[in-house]
């Protein structure tokens, strides 16, 4: 079956992978380079763990994810993940650690909690809030991400899928199941799918409530030489106890130690997203100052601007109209699932899984765990 795939992300590039490998014939484009530099998954590292505050669906959905990445490294012939695991800090009853912690009870996953002790041992660097104690999850860790789309890139053009580089989508219509392209052109196919990231409301301006495009912040660090040693075998940090969304992913692998804050986000277009201001990346680094030992030694080397869609509601947007389906929405935490939605988008493009269920799986509202 011939299937338009739009958008060379993680989501549309997995979506290829999977359709290629059931035997259809996609066809995907884009409207920048492959890989985009300029997309949402192009960065050293994506964060994938376990914990998931009170997100039931989410947290049981990462269970499967880890096994579709799997399948994507056979394929490969190569891994690009490194099981460092994950840490989130608690300080205060139901706060997201302490919500995750019984979501992981209720779906009978393991996890250890850390103490004072435990969490100066795995992570000395760490400056503890008082009282605070440690979830943390053996299973997930660090998805190196701009190796995994150069990969499926290399991969996909070495099995034949065409991968249309600088071809801009301008419109799709479902009721003729084609779409018009920014050089006058015309494709039409079985079913399409788009995957489109932070661009998804230009397509469809419907969708501009529900899937907001934003631009967001992180900054590459230098470690102290002090506590290198130690951030280069820490897990990665999911959560830090602060109502700012405070993450960092460890330099493993021959990446670079990275923060980022969700707070550091605002409202923006992906086609002129304000360039990174002298000051941003120090800023957003400072947030990390009550929580780090000898902040002041450590060095920020760069700031970067990223673009994302974001759900008010934190769950992925799917759209399905004749034979076009859409996925969106809550890109803030999308990649960890980009093999596993790839597969689930490329079965009900080609009608082996209903919309509905699709639809359903998509929003995180399936709470249990997958069958073995
Ligand atoms: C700073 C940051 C940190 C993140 N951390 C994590 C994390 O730790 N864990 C996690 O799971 N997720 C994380 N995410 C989210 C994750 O990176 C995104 O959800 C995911 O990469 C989205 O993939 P995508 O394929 O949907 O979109 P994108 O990667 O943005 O790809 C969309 C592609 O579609 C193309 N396109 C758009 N419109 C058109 C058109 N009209 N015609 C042709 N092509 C078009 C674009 O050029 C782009 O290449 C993070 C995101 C950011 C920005």
């Amino acid at each position: 079956m011939r299937v338009l795939i739009v958008g060379g992300g993680i989501v549309g590039l997995s979506t290829a992978w999977a359709l290629v490998r059931a035997g259809h014939e996609p066809l995907l484009l884009e409207q920048g380079p492959l890989p985009h530099e300029g997309a949402a998954s192009y960065d050293q590292h994506r964060l994938i763990r376990l914990p998931y505050a009170e997100e039931l669906g989410y947290c049981a959905m990462v269970v499967d994810a880890l096994k579709a990445w799997e399948r994507l490294w056979d394929d490969l012939g190569e891994t690009h993940y490194a099981e460092v695991g994950s840490l989130a800090l608690s300080t205060a009853e139901n706060d997201w650690a302490d919500r995750s912690r019984l979501t992981l009870d209720r779906l009978g996953l393991d996890y250890q909690t850390l103490d004072a002790k435990d969490l100066e041992a795995r992570c000395p660097f760490l400056q503890l809030p008082p009282g605070a104690w440690g979830l943390f999850n053996e299973t997930g860790g660090l998805l190196f991400a701009a190796r995994i789309v150069e990969a499926l890139v290399r991969y996909l053009r070495h099995r034949g899928v065409t991968l249309r580089e600088d071809c801009r989508v301008v419109s799709v219509d479902p009721a003729a199941g084609s779409l018009a392209l920014e050089d006058g052109g015309r494709e039409s196919a079985e079913a399409i799918i788009v995957t489109a990231g932070a661009w998804t409301a230009k397509l469809f301006p419907e969708l501009a409530r529900r899937a907001v495009p934003h631009r967001q912040v992180l900054a590459y660090m230098e470690a102290p030489e002090a506590h290198a040693e130690a951030w280069a075998a820490a897990p990665a940090l999911v959560d830090l106890a602060s109502d700012l969304g405070l993450y960092a992913a460890p330099p493993v692998g021959g990446t670079e130690l990275k923060f980022a804050a969700e707070a550091h986000r605002r409202p923006g277009d992906p086609d002129k997203l304000d360039p990174l201001s002298d000051s941003e990346a120090v800023e957003l680094a400072a947030r990390f100052r009550p929580l780090l030992r000898d902040f002041d030694d450590y060095k920020v080397l760069r700031g970067q601007v990223c673009p994302y869609a974001l759900a008010p509601d934190n769950r992925f947007v799917t759209e399905r109209n004749g034979n076009v389906t859409v996925i969106g929405g809550c890109s803030g935490h999308m990649f960890k699932f980009g093999a596993l939605l790839g597969e689930g988008l490329a079965m009900t493009a080609t009608g082996e899984r209903s919309y509905e269920d699709f639809r359903l799986w998509a929003e995180g509202r399936r709470e249990s765990l997958p069958e073995t």
